[in-house]
């Protein structure tokens, strides 16, 4: 079968690779769809910490074509999502329910072989059906999506709240999603791209604002601003500096913070925490998908989050290191890899 491997750091390469078997506890999966994430591309630059050689992949979806003698529970033919993120289960971690936490945490698509490839092996825990009539492309997005779930878990929104999203990208145009379902009444999308803001807005979002068209933080939370005196919920999902600093500023005073914006290990920013004390902010961080998977699986499938807006292009594996060693192109949200009619 065709897989796209990380030989090493830096050489991205579509190969022949022995089809994998299935284990007691695996099922044997034929990729559908499996969508590009920035992640994709730190692996490759080595920013990201993996094992090459390995198969890249991590938000996949595909039909289960064989599975172990000790599965149930599954079908043949059925169509399931994989969640990546292997929890040990055992460690203090896990034990406590800290599960994406765990000290022992393997990740498909990234420790060990993932769903850029013709079959992936998927251990029936991480494996959630969804239904065979949904466009396969879809299921691809359960991943990022239950990554969104946990950040907007953790924000606590309620009915009525006022929630401010940095980054237009797909985590911020899921977020913005997921904030309205959750109640919030005002949700402003701060991202740089006329088109993305655009998107956002036809998704739900009731204001955009664009950075690059004065101080982010005065248009929002400014005297004569959209939200005076600041919002609820800020969700960072752009994972640059400037968005980081601005969180903390767009907040009211008891307000929440959600960092799910990945910036790199060692970056600093600038942010004074007098402001958190005395405003008493709860600043949180928000790391993948812990017990959100069959929750994105399912909203997903019930099409209560527009997916299909942000398939940017579907390529070809053999497309893909071309594509994953180029920064993403402009107005690009969601590239996906599809074999077969997906
Ligand atoms: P992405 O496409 O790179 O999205 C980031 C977006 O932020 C960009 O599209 C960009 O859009 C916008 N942006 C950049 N600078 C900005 C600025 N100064 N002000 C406002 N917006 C700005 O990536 P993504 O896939 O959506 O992921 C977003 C972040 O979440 C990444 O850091 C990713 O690593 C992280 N992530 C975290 C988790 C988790 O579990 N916590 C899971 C998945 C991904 P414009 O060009 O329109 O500004
Ligand atoms: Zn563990």
């Amino acid at each position: 079968m065709k897989a796209m491997r990380l030989e090493s750091i830096g050489n991205l390469v579509v190969r022949e690779v022995e089809q994998p078997a299935p284990g007691p506890d695996d099922l044997l999966v034929r990729v559908e769809a499996c969508g590009i994430c920035g992640t994709d591309r730190h692996l490759l630059h080595g920013e990201f910490p993996s094992t090459p050689p390995v198969t890249l992949g991590h938000e996949f979806c595909g039909i289960i074509e064989a599975m172990g003698a000790e599965v149930k529970g599954f079908r043949l033919g059925a169509r399931i999502t994989g969640d990546p993120n292997i929890c040990c289960g055992r460690c203090p971690q896990c034990q406590a329910g800290r599960v994406n936490l765990c000290r022992n945490l393997k990740a498909i698509g990234i420790s060990r072989d993932g769903g850029f490839a013709d079959y992936v092996i998927v251990p029936q825990k991480q494996a959630f059906e969804i239904p065979l009539a949904l466009p396969a492309t879809h299921g691809a997005f359960c991943e990022p999506l239950a990554c969104c779930l946990h950040g907007v878990d953790l924000a606590e929104i309620k009915a009525g709240a006022s929630v401010v999203v940095l980054g237009g990208g797909v985590i911020g145009l899921l977020t913005v999603q997921l904030a309205r379902l959750a109640g919030a009444t005002t949700v402003i999308l701060s991202t740089r791209q006329q088109a993305k803001r655009k998107l956002a807005e036809e998704l739900g979002a009731t204001a955009s604002v664009d950075p690059s068209a004065g101080d982010v933080v005065e248009q929002i939370a400014g005297a004569r601003g959209l939200v005076p005196g600041g919002v609820d919920v800020v969700i960072e999902c752009a994972g640059v500096a400037e968005t980081v600093e601005q969180s903390t500023r767009l907040a009211r005073a008891g307000g929440t913070v959600v960092i799910l914006g990945v910036m790199a290990q060692g970056d600093k920013v600038r942010i004074e925490p007098f402001d958190i004390l005395f405003r008493e902010l709860r600043v949180l961080g928000s790391f993948i998908n812990p017990f959100t998977h069959r929750r994105a699986a399912d909203l997903v499938a019930a099409g209560t989050i527009n997916v299909e807006k942000l398939i940017s292009r579907k390529i070809t594996l053999d497309e893909a290191p071309a594509v994953i060693g180029s920064p993403p192109a402009a107005g690009e949200v969601k590239v996906l890899v599809v074999t077969g009619g997906a």
